[in-house]
């Protein structure tokens, strides 16, 4: 599948480009007076604002929160991450060729696993030589002194979510890099290479509700959901299903489940029986002679009667493969063929992998 990545600092330039400067107060501390049936008191600075309703999203240590849902539970999860930030033309270019164009994950002898991808700069360009390489290292730390230590900042000052960039003990850091041996080499060398690694330990937040009254949670200050990959685009793909419409028992409609099913895409199977549900469900007067089945993309867009390949075409996921010639190239994306790719290219295979209506390039 095509991938896309992008930065806090890129979105946070495109939105608040599009909202009014004049409605934007940077510096700004709010604090809720008071909260009734009929809307909201705040007091920010030495103002005081009324509002009909109040959206907190003021994070996962958010005093909103605290104060509507006292009993919130709040847990550390056990681990830390590590993470850094690099610009590429800091590094090597071969290790910045290593990292470009793959998602790339590293499984961590001793427990945890590292992740890297590009990001753009901060002014939120993507061309070569102004990207930076973000990378995370989810490593396991037990509650207590351990904690505490590595958690302690470079003035001695007892941290508790996060320890920012240049804030990192010596000793930390020390012991970072010197951990850094058990990743894969490229991992190792990135990692030893970033001038300033940060720390976030992860927490678990479940409050019981965020409605309250004329005041609602959102974000990190409502939930916080553990930050593995794909946490958010399961989310937002459960949000914006694709449905699937077509008759009972048609060998055509289970095709394309089945393909959706395969590649874990998210639908909903919705049967046809008669010509009033295709009315009031399509706006669509006809069943007989009604080409099926059809799939409907999060968007509205319809296609009838589709072919797997239409579909992974609509998905964007057919490109073009990166090299024009291979070392080994394998047909079948089940167990087998994926095992058989990820140790060839672990052996540093040029890699093709290629099943129906998709192409993976794999890269260890
Ligand atoms: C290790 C790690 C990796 C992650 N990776 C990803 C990723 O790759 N992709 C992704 O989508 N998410 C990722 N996340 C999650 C993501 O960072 C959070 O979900 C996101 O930052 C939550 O945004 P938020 O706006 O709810 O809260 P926050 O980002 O915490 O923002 C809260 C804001 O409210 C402000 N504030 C607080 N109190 C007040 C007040 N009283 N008055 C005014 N302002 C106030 C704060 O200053 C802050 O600006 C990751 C998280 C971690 C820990």
């Amino acid at each position: 599948m095509p991938e896309q990545f992008t930065s806090w600092e890129a979105i946070f330039a495109s939105l608040s480009g599009a909202f009014p400067a004049e409605r934007y107060h940077a510096g700004m501390e709010l604090e809720i007076a008071e909260a009734t049936a009929n809307g909201v008191t705040l007091r920010a600075n030495r103002e005081t604002l009324t509002a009909d309703l109040l959206i907190a999203a003021d994070g996962f240590r958010s005093e909103t929160q605290a104060r509507f849902a006292p009993e919130t539970i709040s847990r550390y999860a056990g681990y830390i991450a590590w993470r850094g930030v690099a610009d590429e033309t800091d590094l090597p270019d071969a290790l910045v060729a290593f990292f470009d164009d793959n998602f790339c994950f590293c499984d961590v002898g001793g427990g945890g696993h590292a992740l890297c991808y590009l990001i753009p700069s901060e002014g939120g360009s993507t061309a070569k030589g102004t990207r930076r390489l973000n990378w995370v290292w989810y490593v396991t730390v037990p509650e207590g002194e351990s904690l505490n230590s590595v958690m302690t900042d470079g003035a001695g000052r007892q941290r508790h979510a996060s320890v920012p960039a240049g804030h990192v003990n010596a000793t930390a850091l020390n012991d970072l890099h010197r951990r850094a041996e058990n990743l894969e080499p490229h991992f190792a060398d990135l990692v030893r290479a970033t001038p300033e690694p940060f720390i976030q330990s992860i927490f678990d937040v479940a409050p019981p509700e965020m409605v309250f009254g004329r005041v609602c949670l959102l974000g990190d200050a409502a939930f916080v959901v553990r930050p593995h990959t794909a946490a958010t685009a399961k989310a937002a793909a459960d949000a914006s299903e694709m449905k699937v419409f077509g008759r009972a028992g048609s060998t055509a409609g289970s095709d394309i489940r089945d393909y959706l099913s395969r590649t874990v895409i998210a639908f909903d199977w919705v049967e046809l029986e008669n010509a009033g549900q295709c009315r009031d469900m399509l706006g669509i007067d006809s069943f007989e002679t009604l080409e099926l089945p059809i799939v409907e993309f999060p968007d509205g867009e319809r296609i009838f009667a589709p072919k797997p390949q239409d579909i992974a075409a609509r998905l964007g996921w057919v490109t073009a493969p990166k090299h024009e010639e291979y070392d080994l190239s394998i047909y079948g994306g089940g167990p087998s063929g994926l095992s058989a790719a990820v140790y060839a290219a672990s052996e540093g295979l040029r890699t093709i992998l290629t099943f129906p209506n998709r192409v993976v390039r794999v890269q260890s």
